[in-house]
């Protein structure tokens, strides 16, 4: 919980999230703990989450980020998953306007560090945030990647805890932002002869 709050605030201060917009959430004792509606990443305390269980269950006062059934989409299909986290990091977002030829492995990996710390990063159509036909695009590639990067949305990572979760992420946004460098100074080419 203290590392999930400190994962929240630092890409809060760093300007990875903004508003209200990203959620995270982990597994403990069995339950999802995620972060409530509306929670802002930059003001999160232990308080802010909601609580349910594994069958999409709710155990709190307190209503879950709508976009819970992303997290319990991969707790349900990957059980070696513990915490889950999805933002709008910019640099995400620019490069899933971007086409690409594979759509299982849509992010490059301009450092090694991608592929070594995450691994391959599938692309999921647009569908409207929240909507049900997002849920399940996302719950039908589940298994055909690593990482999700959602087209004019943002992106998805799994870790096997919050700290595993957040250093993907980063790994994930800086490989978009150096492929969205590349691609626009008229380099990207060259980077996908490798
Ligand atoms: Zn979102």
């Amino acid at each position: 919980m203290e590392e999930a709050v400190w994962v929240a605030c630092s890409l809060f201060a760093r300007n990875r999230v903004t508003g209200s917009s990203a959620n995270l959430s982990f597994l403990h004792n069995g339950s999802m703990y995620i972060t409530a509606s509306g929670s802002c990443f930059g003001t999160l305390t232990e308080e802010s989450f909601a609580a349910m269980d594994l069958g999409g269950n709710l155990l709190s006062d307190k209503q879950p980020s709508k976009e819970w059934p992303l997290h319990l989409g991969i707790y349900q299909k990957k059980p070696g998953t513990k915490a889950v986290l999805h933002t709008h990091g910019i640099h995400a977002v620019l490069w899933s306007f971007v086409p690409v030829t594979d759509e299982a492995d849509c992010i490059p990996a301009c450092t090694p560090y991608l592929k070594m710390k995450l691994g391959r990063v599938c692309m999921v159509p647009y569908e409207q945030p929240g909507s049900q036909a997002l849920f399940d695009a996302f719950g039908s590639r589940v298994m055909s990647g690593d990482g999700y990067l959602l087209k004019r949305h943002g992106a998805v990572v799994p870790g096997k805890d919050i700290m595993d979760a957040f250093y993907c992420m980063e790994e994930l946004e800086e490989n978009a932002r150096i492929a969205w460098e590349l691609w626009r100074a008229g380099l990207w080419g060259i980077h996908q002869k490798h």
